[in-house]
Order: structure tokens, then sequence, then C-alpha cells
């Protein structure tokens, strides 16, 4: 029997610079508080027997020594800001057997070809990460047999990609999110969704900008991530928040 809960490992939870971010001598940045430090945004969906990981940032190495079990079978990107891809090299060690399958819009995967062209290559270097190249569109699919609807969103004036998996919704740096997906996310049982701090940001939801969209989707739980120093201690985030919301912390597994 495939088991039907979804589990979400947390591996990152920060923003693009991580926390603490460097030279800042912020109270957040100088913490004691282990769910005060943030990787950069990154988790692992473990599913119906599909371990999926969704975007693979530079601190990727760092966050598989610590998940709970380092099994993965395929990896979703969100865009191609380079929080969200820097550790794909390291996917190598996942590549003995076969290419890896990615899963990235046409424009993410264009560009890593540009970035990381030895990864593509027809006569590679022996050893390096090798991948197998899946285009997601707008329409759903299948990971490991696992559905996988894209959700997308704008990060400014980047169309980007979440995901809805199961009962799970992850939305990573969204900046707007038009009434018709939000319409499609109603009561979603778990979403997972970005909020950077207290302040307006360009590209990236406010913790206000966020909580709007969090009462019009109305889910049973959110968790909050790809945060900056600027949201505050977690110790006291309990303060600001409404019932059902919390932040993420790094190496939190949440299940629904
Ligand atoms: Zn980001
Ligand atoms: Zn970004």
């Amino acid at each position: 029997m495939k088991p039907t809960t979804l589990e979400i490992e947390f591996l990152g939870t920060g923003t693009s610079t991580g926390v603490p971010m460097l030279r800042c001598h912020c109270p957040v940045c100088m913490s004691s508080d282990e769910r005060d430090k943030r990787l950069r945004t990154s988790a692992i969906v473990r599913y119906q027997g599909a371990r999926i990981l969704i975007d693979c940032g530079p601190d990727f190495r760092t966050q598989m020594l610590r998940a709970s079990d380092d099994n993965l079978d395929a990896v979703l990107l969100t865009h191609i800001h380079y929080d969200h891809v820097a550790g794909l090299d390291d996917l190598r060690a996942y590549c003995f057997e076969r290419p890896f399958p990615l899963y990235a819009r046409v424009d993410v995967l264009r560009n890593l070809h540009a970035r990381i062209p030895y990864c593509f290559a027809s006569d590679p270097y022996p050893g390096v990460a090798q991948f197998e190249e899946h285009v997601i569109g707008d329409e759903p699919f299948l990971v490991e047999g696992v559905r996988v609807e894209p959700i997308p969103v704008m990060h400014y004036k980047l169309p980007i990609i979440g995901f809805k998996i199961g009962p799970l919704a992850y939305i990573t740096d969204a900046k707007n999110i038009a009434d018709d997906v939000i319409e499609r996310l109603q009561g979603v049982p778990l979403l997972v969704i970005n909020a950077l701090r207290i302040e307006p940001h360009l590209s990236h939801m406010c913790l206000s900008e966020t909580l709007d969209v969090v009462r019009r989707i109305k889910p049973d739980k959110t968790y909050l991530v790809h945060m900056s120093d600027r949201i505050g201690l977690h110790a006291e985030s309990h303060k600001i928040l409404p019932d059902g919301v919390e932040l993420a912390w790094d190496g939190l597994i949440a299940k629904v």
C-alpha cells in the first residue's frame, strides 16, 4: 500500500541571502534560536511513494546531509533565480544510475542550458550531473505516478510556478496571484507560501499581503517560507500571526 499521508520536510525557509545574513548583526541574525537560522527555501515532498524535491538552491548539499531521509526521485523548479537552482550540480550524487528527472518551465530549462551546459552535453565529462528534462506547461503532469498541478504566479515581472500536490499547495517568491488561481486553491488543506518581511517589497509578498491571500484561500494550515531577518524572531511570531498560520523553520516535517 502506498502511503496516503503527504509529508513535507522543509530543507530551507530563508530568502535569497539566507538568515543570518552576511554582515548583518540584527537580533534575528544574532539569535541563538535554531528556528531563526534559515537556509535558502527548498523542500522535499513525500507522497504516494514519491520523494520530490522542490527547488535546489546553494544550500542543497548541507540540507541533504541534515535531511531525515536523503532519497529523491525528481526535482521540480519554481524559477531560475540563483537561490532556487544553484545546487543542481550537487545532484550528481543522484545521477549514478540514470539522468535525474528535472521538471521546469521551458524558459528555466533554456536558461539552465546556458548556465550549466556541461550537465546537458551529449558527451558529458564522467561524473557530472545529468538530467532527464521534462517541460512544465499549464497542464497537470505526473511525477513517479503522482499528479502535480502547476500554479502560475507572478514574481514581480517574472512568471513563475508553484505546485499543487494532493492536499498541498506550495508557492514561493510570489508577488501577485491572479484571482482565478486563488479561486482554484480554495480550501486546500495545507498551504506553504512566501512572506518576505513585514514591510512591502518589490518582488515578494510582505506579511500583510500573504495573510490577505491566506484569508482568501482559507487553508486548514499555512506555513510561511522565503523569509528574511526582517520577519522578526520566530519565538515572537505568534504575536503577529492569526490562528492556523505559522512561520516554517528548517527541519520542520509537516504531515497532512
Ligand atoms: Zn527566491
Ligand atoms: Zn526569486
